[in-house]
């Protein structure tokens, strides 16, 4: 769900509270993705092509 685009930087918006995580310029997505994992964000596939997502307070 809250995944943003800002440019080219990609917004991910926990879905509990309004905290975000953003990519790094020149980051590719798949790094994003694995950076955020270690920093205890967590993603939870609900239906075919919907997300939740989680800060690590929160967790999806
Ligand atoms: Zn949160």
């Amino acid at each position: 769900m809250a995944l943003k685009w800002r440019g080219r930087i990609a917004v991910l918006e926990c879905d509990t509270c309004d905290v975000e995580v953003e990519s790094d310029k020149g980051e590719s997505f798949d790094e994003f993705t694995a950076r955020r994992k270690a920093l205890g964000w967590t993603a939870d596939k609900v239906g075919k092509t919907d997300w939740v997502h989680g800060c690590p307070l929160h967790k999806a």
